[in-house]
């Protein structure tokens, strides 16, 4: 594309979920756009663009000329300002709010007579789970690109909602149903998606209220609303979920793999890179002496541990995980945020800090990408979000998983099963599990399978963002989609 004066450049409007690894994966593709030639404006909750501000500093927004960042208010009463917000308020004010001040931020940026900074918006890049961006951008009759910060299995199963209500899955007739054997139920009727059971999709169907149930309506209603779209994204690659996306392909048109993004932006070269790195992803200030720490360790010598931006562990499972981890007698970088453990402070006990003082170094937040193509790290205890797993693939890493909520148990099934780079851990954890399991995954027969068959899938993940890639190719496509005139 020709450079273009800002004011005439293609204008795309960027929404994501507010949180963290929502934010992460909206703002790469945000990226990728911007060296495509696109005006960004990019929509953050008030909350969240204070909080990115306390980390990145006030000036770190305003890099690029071309690449704004705009607020809207989140409808939530105050929270803790450095704390994740609950999901389930955040899913009833995306359903309930969201769309009226989304349309309001629209018309401020359409509006010529007080602003002639930006260009007219030319199209939306909503995330899946903003299904109103979809009703936003058919008002104003431009292309919208709904982006799945998910993989193509985890979307499936958020697609499968309805049909889990429709054929008596959900509601659960009680809150026993959540744990029990009902979740060993198989699931065979689910298109591109083999050995599945109850358990292994997104866990927002246990619910026994399906009508009031913010999070199962959201997953329900975003998955379908995306047939709308004028493209469906995801972050993904052909060759990892070829029967899913075959699936999906067949049950429609536009769907479009772009990923892993971090490679494709890895292909931006020179100084427009350099502002482009400037602008940061992390809502908590990341520990750059983690990477200081892992330079003086041998290659592939040090677990990495770190459960992401939402999970939460009550205080006996952090334990738990802490004598597993000392008991392995192994390296370990730990990533333990200010609010890991539920309703309190994580307090490690004073008997493992002292003795672990020359294995471990435990830190509040990392950059997690650099720790993870970092040669000395051979492994990554994960909650299996689907950021941290394909990163974790892009740098070829296996994976011990303790999934949480979400799509994160479907995840953590293909990692187990199909893609043979997980082992999962139980979800009443104990130490004596991850013992064995660490030293399985640092240097056991099982470990070292899994690293080679991550080393081939970082290859294949490679070959999907180089020049003749499936999701170079898709990208353009996007491009082109949000181009067009709708
Ligand atoms: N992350 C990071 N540093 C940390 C922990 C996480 O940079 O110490 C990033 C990580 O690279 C990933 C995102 O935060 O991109 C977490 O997203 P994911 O989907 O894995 O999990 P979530 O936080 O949404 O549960």
């Amino acid at each position: 594309m020709a450079v273009a004066a800002d004011n005439e450049k293609p204008h795309a409007v960027f929404l994501p979920f507010p949180a963290q690894g929502h934010m992460k994966g909206l703002m790469k593709l945000a990226k990728l756009l911007h060296h495509k030639g696109f005006f960004i404006t990019f929509v953050n909750t008030e909350f969240n663009q204070n909080r990115f501000i306390k980390t990145t500093g006030p000036d770190s927004l305003s890099a690029l000329p071309d690449f704004q960042f705009k607020t809207i208010p989140d409808g939530l009463p105050p929270s803790d300002a450095d704390a994740t917000q609950n999901v389930a308020l955040l899913g009833g004010s995306v359903r309930r709010n969201f769309l009226t001040m989304f349309r309001n931020l629209l018309k401020e940026l359409n509006d010529r007579s007080t602003n002639s900074k930006n260009p007219p918006v030319t199209c939306i890049v909503g995330d899946g789970v903003m299904p109103f961006t979809i009703t936003a951008a058919q008002e104003l009759g431009i292309p919208v690109a709904v982006f799945w910060t998910f993989p193509a299995c985890g979307y499936m199963g958020f697609y499968q909602f309805r049909a889990l209500l429709d054929k008596g899955y959900t509601p659960l007739k009680d809150a026993r149903q959540q744990t029990n054997e009902y979740l060993e139920t198989e699931i065979d009727w689910i298109p591109g998606m083999k050995n599945i059971r109850l358990k292994d999709l997104p866990n927002f169907f246990r619910t026994t209220d399906a009508l009031n149930d913010d999070i199962f309506n959201l997953a329900m209603e975003s998955a379908h609303k995306a047939l709308e779209a004028s493209a469906c994204a995801i972050q993904t690659f052909d060759a990892l979920e070829p029967d899913v996306l075959d699936a999906l392909s067949s049950m429609f048109s536009h769907v479009y793999t772009i990923g892993p993004l971090q490679l494709l932006l890895n292909n931006v070269k020179d100084e427009e890179k350099d502002q482009l790195d400037s602008l940061g992803y992390s809502l908590w200030k990341e520990e750059l002496g983690c990477l200081q720490w892992l330079d003086s360790k041998e290659p592939e010598s040090v677990v990495y541990v770190n459960f992401g931006s939402v999970t939460v562990m009550s205080q006996q499972q952090l334990v738990e995980f802490a004598w597993g981890l000392a008991n392995s007698n192994h390296y370990f970088l730990w990533i333990i945020r200010p609010d890991l453990v539920t309703g309190e402070s994580a307090m490690l006990p004073p008997e493992f800090v002292t003795s672990t003082k020359e294995k471990g170094l435990i830190a509040g937040w990392c950059p997690q990408e650099e720790v993870l193509n970092h040669p000395s790290v051979g492994g990554f205890l994960t909650h299996s979000g689907w950021n941290s797993t394909i990163e974790s693939l892009s740098a070829g890493v296996p994976m011990m998983c303790w999934p949480f909520f979400g799509d994160q148990q479907t995840i953590c099934r293909y990692a187990c099963n199909e893609w043979e780079v997980g082992m999962e851990i139980d979800n009443d954890v104990k130490r004596e599990e991850i013992q064995i399991r660490v030293r399985d995954l640092m240097g056991g027969e099982k470990g070292k399978r899994m690293k080679k068959a991550a080393m081939e899938w970082k290859e294949l993940a490679e070959k999907a963002t180089g020049p003749h890639g499936s999701s170079s190719l898709n990208l353009e496509k996007l491009v082109n989609v949000l181009l067009s005139k709708t």
